[in-house]
């Protein structure tokens, strides 16, 4: 650069309109430039500051207690990874410290246990960005279907176009079973699939500096794409695994000692399920290096009657205080019956859908009260009871007394 045109490589005023100019190899930074820098740095150093101030382990569980019923060790142990996690990412500029591995997790779960849920509540606890995907949409890059990169763009826009909060922020990958590689009997092409988004997969796990449009899409060529460094988002994966009980059963009797007395009654699903290890996903078709990634495996329980019953009644946002305040908004008091409650976990158990069934069921029985009852006049209050529930019989209704 040739004197009388020395300019801040980033404002780009002259070296006469600042007070100091600093030269680089190829660049020159002026002190206003330097001031703002600073301030942007320190200030991202006080976001991760203050995230790991409001996360200590035992509050985020207490958080997730509000919202997530049961799978208290599911709960302590993800409580403890986010900690982890986010502390290593507060001292992640800090280079005296030992490389920490990313606390990723792999939940394993029956449908309707809670593994999305637990997702999105710690996402929505500590305030950062958060999307789903579905693994059985995910393909390599260059196939039909959702790119990998695509999952940061979702990120990016959650983000509110604001690449520092992206780079903190947690993917939950869903179904993610569905993309183990396949036994050698069933078709090439599914192989390719499952094996292929594994490795993209990877890639974004392990940490890259992945290229995206920048807000509003890439209007010219030339435009920048927006450079997202994966290595400090939180990846978390959930599936239901079906049949790898039969893995880590043999796997136990294999071992030996001790398991094959016990395994007739006392190892049932639940037992077993809490004894899964990364060697049973590689088994179950997982790359080894995948497996690598994902440290924290946490095994969901089956929902007992008893859970199912709080899953109903207990979170503030429940499904029964839901049609509780609709109704509320007709004055009127809808209440269900012990018995009533009782008939909606047993008929939601029968589904096996988990909790998800809970829903579906009473919007099964609603269905004709919501249609009915507003047509009434003067109605104090709906009591939905186990005829209701069970034989879809209509519901007591009682009325406010007629002023003469
Ligand atoms: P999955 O394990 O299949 O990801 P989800 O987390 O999506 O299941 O659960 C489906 C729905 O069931 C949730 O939206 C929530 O309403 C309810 N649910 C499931 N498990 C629990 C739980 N442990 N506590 C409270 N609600 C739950």
């Amino acid at each position: 650069m040739s004197e009388g045109k020395i300019l801040c490589s980033f404002c780009g005023s002259k070296q006469e309109q600042v007070d100091i100019l600093i030269e680089g190899e190829s660049a020159y930074i002026c002190n206003n430039c330097i001031m703002k820098s600073y301030t942007v740095v320190n200030e991202s150093n006080n976001i991760k500051h203050k995230l790991l101030e409001s996360i200590k382990p035992q509050e985020l569980k207490v958080e997730l207690d509000k919202f997530v019923i049961g799978q208290d060790e599911v709960k302590k142990s993800v409580s403890v990874a986010v900690y982890n996690h986010y502390k290593r990412l507060t001292h992640f500029s800090n280079h005296e410290m030992i490389n920490v591995d990313k606390s990723n997790i792999l939940f394993l779960g029956r449908t309707g246990t809670g593994k999305t849920l637990i997702a999105k509540t710690l996402a929505n606890i500590l305030n950062l960005p958060f999307v789903i995907v579905d693994a059985t949409v995910l393909t390599e890059a260059g196939y039909v279907g959702e790119d990998v990169d695509n999952i940061l763009v979702r990120l990016y826009h959650e983000a509110n176009y604001d690449v520092e909060k992206t780079q903190m922020g947690i993917i939950y990958i869903d179904e993610i079973d569905k993309i183990a590689r396949k036994s050698s009997n069933t078709s090439i092409t599914r192989d390719v699939s499952g094996e292929g988004v594994q490795q993209s997969l990877l890639k974004i796990i392990e940490g890259t500096i992945a290229n995206i449009p920048p807000k509003g899409g890439r209007k010219h060529p030339e435009q920048p794409l927006v450079k997202i460094d994966t290595t400090n988002i939180l990846f978390i994966c959930g599936g239901t695994f079906d049949g790898i009980e039969n893995i880590i059963k043999r796997r136990l009797k294999g071992g030996g000692i001790g398991f094959e007395k016990k395994s007739s009654n006392a190892i049932e699903t639940n037992n077993l399920l809490q004894n899964v290890c990364a060697d049973d996903f590689i088994n179950y078709g997982f790359i080894p290096e995948l497996m690598g990634r994902l440290p924290i495996i946490s095994s969901l329980e089956i929902l007992t009657k008893e859970i199912m019953h709080k899953i109903l009644t207990e979170p503030n946002n429940s499904i029964i205080n839901q049609y509780k305040f609709l109704f509320g908004l007709d004055d009127i008091d809808l209440i269900f019956t012990k018995n009533a409650l009782s008939a909606i976990v047993d008929l939601a158990i029968k589904r096996k859908t988990g909790a998800r069934a809970l829903r579906a069921v009473l919007e099964d029985v609603m269905l004709d009260i919501m249609y009915n009852v507003p047509s009434e006049k003067n109605v104090k209050s709906c009591i939905v009871n186990e005829k209701t529930v069970k034989d879809n019989l209509p519901p007591i209704l009682h009325f406010y007394k007629k002023t003469a």
